[in-house]
């Protein structure tokens, strides 16, 4: 049985492994790793090295190749270490550029390891199976495509992109996944001639974050095929903040960043990210039938073209504390809209919903040309023609509600968005809330029980504070206990609601400034019924925040526009 060794970093010298018969594996812990290597590291390694970290217990390889691309790096070799079971270790040290200063330091360390193999196994070199062992390099695409940069993913969550794009999708990730090849015939001669076109061949692959200011990255921002990228970070893991920032404020092309502790949680979540910057590509599918990009294929289930002399379009928006449903005329004038609480059973919600929004504008099923799904539970439902997320019908919606709208805050049950528009309603950035509750709607449910307050009491006593109290926690279960210590303080009711208000304020101002937002503001979702957040809101971005009849059909207005605009442009 030949000998494994594990690596992380695509400039790890896999080929020298290779040449000297031992399996390079690419190490991509289990997300549930991620969750037992907490037990086993500091709190504040990331979840990806806790999770290497847990892996390492299953013997899955032999030996390990780590370069010192970062600290946390470093410190999961130290405890790899400890454990003392693998038959070799070493941390590369990686130089942070590829001038040919670093080139040169780098083949040093690559002839470091070449010696470590060559005395541990006593085998000569196969330099004809280290060169087969070289994948090509990806050309440059000629099509527009969707860069995936940052950090590594976890491989789930990279399928999943591939699968949903319409266009082809090239990992830049730190992990990568293309070859450094061909190998140039004159360092087939002999081992010393390999070994120097190696470490330059490695480090001249697309650049991670860990380089400093690389040239490839502005290749990455001119290309003229690059359609946009999706942004991976890690939790804990600062580098990519800045390298996100840094390559934003360069980049044109829509955006989005996917912060993950490397586990499964919140995929719907992250799954509205993803399928937001896939809606608003400027490109045509690529032998895709993706849903998502319109009425890829005819006929569509329940369309009868040319029997409808009137037609009508709805939208459904499937929340996780509402269900909204509008139905559209062909001038897109709203005949019927209903709200109604999504509880344990989205789908029948959804459906009875739908049949109430049908008896409200005394049409039947038949009459709708088309429906799209929209929302947290869009894919659940199985109700409509197509699923679009909600940040493009929040953003298709505020529009149409309110045309001079450049930035759509939509607080809803379990997360917060804010979308910046363009002038012509198009979605230029957005953002969403952690996983957390901070902020949403769920958060003021929790603070009205504890202060034992309806909702809708909580949302008029907002207004009517006297002393400006400030919670010093946004974290809902800190925030509960600073209003019990408050309640026991004897502070007014209406005081501490204010507090509560700007805390949702404060984290909300937060993802506006994160997407640039600016002026005219218009809040949408349920939360925007409760005037002191609106009130603390406005005060927070020093400018008033306008507040629609209806606030929480935007969504579903802007699903049924959707369904109508696609129809009158096909
Ligand atoms: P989702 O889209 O996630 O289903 P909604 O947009 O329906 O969520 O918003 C639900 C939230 O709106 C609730 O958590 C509640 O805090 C808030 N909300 C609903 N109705 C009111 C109201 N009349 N006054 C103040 N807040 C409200």
């Amino acid at each position: 049985m030949s000998t494994s060794c594990g690596y992380v970093c695509k400039y790890t010298p896999v080929a020298i492994l290779a040449g000297f018969g031992v399996q390079p594996i690419r190490l991509s812990p289990r997300p549930d790793d991620a969750e037992q290597g907490s037990a086993l590291a500091h709190p504040n390694l990331c979840s990806y090295c806790k999770a290497l970290i847990c892996s390492m217990q299953h013997h899955d390889v032999d030996e390990l190749l780590l370069t010192s691309c970062c600290d946390s790096m470093r410190r999961t070799a130290d405890i790899v270490e400890s454990y003392g079971d693998l038959s070799y270790l070493r941390v590369l040290d990686l130089p942070h550029c590829g001038s040919t200063c670093a080139i040169e330091r780098y083949a040093a360390q690559i002839e470091q390891v070449f010696e470590d193999y060559a005395e541990k196994t006593g085998h000569p070199f196969d330099l004809d199976a280290a060169v087969a062992s070289i994948g090509t390099k990806a050309e440059q695409p000629r099509t527009s495509y969707l860069a995936v940069a940052g950090a590594r993913m976890e491989e789930d969550l990279y399928r999943h992109i591939c699968e949903k794009s319409p266009i082809p999708v090239r990992d830049l990730t730190c992990t990568g996944s293309g070859g450094v090849g061909p190998v140039p015939p004159e360092a087939h001669d002999s081992v010393d001639a390999f070994l120097s076109w190696y470490a330059g061949a490695l480090l001249g692959q697309t650049s991670c974050m860990r380089m400093s200011v690389p040239d490839d990255r502005r290749e990455l921002v001119l290309d003229p095929h690059l359609a946009g990228v999706i942004y991976h970070s890690l939790k804990f893991c600062d580098f990519y903040s800045y390298d996100f920032t840094q390559l934003t404020s360069q980049l044109t092309v829509p955006v989005t960043r996917l912060e993950t502790d490397w586990s499964e949680q919140a995929s719907g979540q992250l799954s509205t990210r993803i399928d937001a910057l896939l809606e608003n590509l400027d490109v045509a599918p690529v032998g895709k039938d993706s849903p998502m990009f319109g009425f890829a294929s005819s006929p569509i289930p329940g369309e009868r073209p040319g029997t409808h002399t009137h037609p009508f379009f709805a939208g459904i928006d499937s929340g996780s504390t509402s269900t909204d449903v509008v139905i559209i005329d062909e001038t897109a004038r709203v005949v019927a809209h209903v709200v109604r609480p999504t509880g344990a059973h989205a789908l029948e919600s959804a459906r009875s919903a739908l049949d109430d929004a049908l008896a409200q504008a005394t049409i039947t099923g038949d009459d709708l040309v088309s429906t799209i799904a929209t929302g947290y539970g869009r894919a659940g439902i199985g109700v409509g023609d197509a699923e679009v997320t909600e940040i493009t019908c929040h953003a298709r919606g505020a529009h149409e509600m309110a045309p001079g709208c450049r930035t759509v805050i939509d607080i809803g049950g379990q997360d917060s968005k804010v979308i910046h528009l363009g002038l012509d309603g198009s979605v230029q950035g957005f953002a969403m809330n952690d996983k957390c509750a901070a902020g949403t709607g769920r958060f003021l449910e929790a603070m009205a029980r504890t202060l034992e307050l309806s909702v809708d009491e909580l949302a008029q006593m907002g207004t009517t504070w006297k002393e400006d109290i400030a919670l010093s926690t946004m974290c809902t279960v800190f925030a509960e206990s600073e209003v019990v210590s408050l309640i026991a303080q004897n502070k007014r009711t209406a005081d501490i609601v204010h507090g509560i208000d700007k805390s949702v304020a404060a984290k909300t101002a937060a993802l506006v400034s994160r997407v640039g937002g600016e002026p005219d503001y218009l809040m949408t979702g349920g939360v925007a019924q409760n005037a002191g957040v609106v009130a603390a809101l406005s005060s927070k971005l020093e400018s008033p925040v306008q507040v629609p009849d209806d606030p929480q059909v935007c969504g579903a207005l802007g699903a049924a526009l959707i369904a109508r605009d696609r129809m009158s442009t096909r």
